[in-house]
């Protein structure tokens, strides 16, 4: 059996019996599933199955009369007893890992205190007379399922919290421990359809290794928090919840985004090896964390980082950022239950420039929109989010918000050394529009006799091929161009970048992106601005050897992939990334640059994970 039947939580131990089961149980072949690499590490361990959706079976049966009053008070204590068992995560949480990852359980607390789940529910208890477990199950069912019609990536990622709440309750109303469910006995990959976070904020570390879910993707709450972690990950392998069963011996390989399952024994010996050369070649990596990102001749670019959250400061100096190139406040406004005073957010901003002392911090204003919704700005969801009410568009209309940011950031810019970013940048309009504003709240702020820094570094994202196209009327505006590689290929290529089924046309080094980044950096470079680049890309191993050769200045990319782009970056020389260059700009399909690449970068980094069998491109 396998982790569904939570009521029986000490037979779900993936060691128990493993053998008798082997033994029971006709020899399975072995599967091997491409998803996508969400936190990097190889892992050869049992699975342990939990499967959030078929969970705890409920029956429909009616209430006689005289007993729905104690129905619906059993229905509202369960309710409390979860808000205290919420409130009680929130708090351990905050302790282990800090408050802003904490924040992640405030949406599941506005879930359970929604008006209309509890007045619909109670309702159906009161006036059909069914049991509140079976009526809760059903509120929430149709909830979820006008959700996932919208089609809206986001409003997916509440279902899961959704879930998770009603799984809670249910847990209540039924008298079941949940407990055990998601930290195994005994050292295990837990294997989910999806995996809220929520319940990827609870694992227990020392007992799960990896983590397998059938959704998700890169920049998911549950794959942001397993980097968090240390955890390997593989999201979005489609219909690996059904094929495993708790037990099941498994290879995750998160730094290729493979999943084996039930691997050949000849598979297992390949997979020790490659564990122990990844952990030689990750301890290996670490030693250059003092040292700079400099290529053999020498040609020194900036190895900064990419934050999500403030805490990650942590672990950007861990692995010697120069400063951070990109802090995403998102998903500190999306934490938040409404919006952050500027008082707040002077004090989360002000916390990250402190602890980075006198090295930069890029501050993007907010970025809210397209996959990144917070449920109190945007109250209706749009056709096509990512051509919608995103960045720059969002805070040109909301200037109230717009503003507010503003003063935070610069007050904060008093004490270190801010930039300001921003995002989603189509026109040259947008950034004198948004640059006004920008003198507006200076001038304020310094007539209140706030500490500022007055020539505060303003720069913008340069993420769609309007961008590309404007690159030298725009750099004559701003003071740097940051390239969002995420959004710049799904804008070129036409390609959603969370869809799983046209990933193959999300391509890094597809000949008009090689073009695009060319032309950005030459409208920059004659406009004597730097260029640094913050998306995905960066910390792909052929893409940086190309980065490097375009004359791109500054590389951010998430704490944790910095050291391989050192590594990178100090294994080749300027002169031969700039011939790479030079050759591949003839070229006109993507095969053909990478193949040029990576016959190079493979003869002077065999380790990397790249170039480990099964390698998807993601
Ligand atoms: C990008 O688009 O490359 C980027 C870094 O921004 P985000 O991923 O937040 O859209
Ligand atoms: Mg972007």
């Amino acid at each position: 059996m396998d982790g569904k039947k939570l009521e029986h939580s000490s037979d779900v131990d993936p060691a128990r019996g493993a053998a008798a089961r082997d033994a029971a149980r006709p020899p399975r072949e072995e599967v091997v599933r491409f998803g996508i690499s969400a936190a990097p590490g190889i892992v050869i361990a049992r699975a342990f199955v939990i499967d959030t959706d078929e969970d705890l079976s409920v029956g429909k049966t009616r209430v006689p009369q005289d007993m729905v009053d104690a129905e619906v008070a059993k229905f509202k204590s369960a309710l409390d007893a979860t808000r205290g068992e919420l409130l009680q995560i929130k708090t351990s949480l905050a302790d282990s890992m800090g408050e802003d990852h904490a924040r992640i359980f405030d949406a599941h607390l506005l879930i359970l205190d929604d008006v209309m789940v509890i007045e619909d529910t109670e309702a159906l208890v009161r006036t059909e007379g069914y049991n509140a477990a079976w009526a809760l199950k059903e509120v929430i069912s149709k909830v979820v399922a006008s959700l996932s019609n919208i089609g809206d990536e986001y409003l997916k990622e509440r279902s899961a919290d959704i879930i998770d709440v009603k799984r809670r309750v249910l847990a209540k109303l039924l008298g079941v421990k949940m407990d055990r469910v998601l930290n195994p006995s005994e050292p295990a990959i837990l294997v989910a359809h999806e995996l809220s976070p929520s319940e990827t904020a609870q694992v227990d570390r020392r007992v799960v290794l990896g983590y397998a879910t059938d959704r998700g993707g890169r920049t998911s709450h549950t794959a942001i928090l397993a980097r968090s972690q240390g955890v390997a990950a593989v999201v979005g392998l489609e219909d690996a919840a059904r094929l495993i069963e708790t037990g099941d011996t498994l290879i995750l390989d998160g730094n290729c985004g493979t999943l084996i399952i039930n691997p050949l024994d000849a598979t297992v010996k390949k997979y020790k090896i490659e564990i122990e050369k990844w952990k030689e070649f990750e301890a290996q990596l670490l030693t250059l964390t003092g040292y700079p990102a400099e290529t053999l001749d020498h040609h020194k670019v900036d190895l900064v980082a990419n934050i999500d959250l403030p805490d990650e400061v942590r672990s950007a100096l861990d692995y010697g950022a120069e400063g951070i190139g990109l802090f995403r406040t998102e998903y500190f406004f999306i934490a938040h239950e409404q919006l952050p005073t500027e008082e707040e957010q002077y004090k989360v901003y002000r916390a990250v420039v402190d602890r980075m002392k006198d090295k930069p911090v890029t501050i993007r204003v907010l970025d809210i929109g397209g996959d990144k919704i917070a449920r109190y700005l945007h109250r209706s969801a749009e056709l096509n989010p990512f051509m919608g009410w995103r960045g720059i568009r969002f805070l040109l209309t909301r200037k109230d918000i717009f503003k507010t940011q503003l003063r935070a950031i610069y007050r904060a810019s008093g004490h270190g050394r801010v930039r300001l970013m921003f995002p989603l940048i189509v026109s040259v309009d947008e950034v004198l529009k948004a640059k006004e504003i920008c003198e507006e709240v200076k001038a304020d702020l310094i007539r209140a006799r706030y500490k500022i820094d007055p020539d505060l570094k303003i720069g913008i994202m340069v993420e769609t091929p309007s961008a590309v196209a404007l690159a030298g009327a725009l750099a004559k505006e701003v003071d740097f161009f940051s390239i969002g590689t995420n959004d710049l290929i799904q804008y070129t290529m036409a390609v959603d970048r969370g869809n799983t089924k046209i990933s193959y046309l999300y391509q890094h080094l597809h000949p008009s992106i090689i073009r695009f980044l060319k032309m950005t950096v030459d409208a920059a470079k004659k406009n004597n601005i730097p260029t640094a680049i913050c998306g995905e890309m960066c910390a792909d191993p052929l893409a940086a050897v190309v980065l490097l050769g375009l004359g791109i200045d500054e590389f951010s990319c998430s704490p944790n992939m910095m050291p391989e782009v050192k590594k990178i970056v100090r294994s080749v020389t300027y002169d031969e990334c700039k011939t790479i260059v030079k050759k591949i700009l003839q070229y006109s399909t993507t095969e053909k640059i990478e193949a040029h690449v990576e016959s190079f970068l493979k003869e002077r980094i065999p380790d990397l994970a790249r170039f480990k069998e099964g390698k998807q491109h993601a």
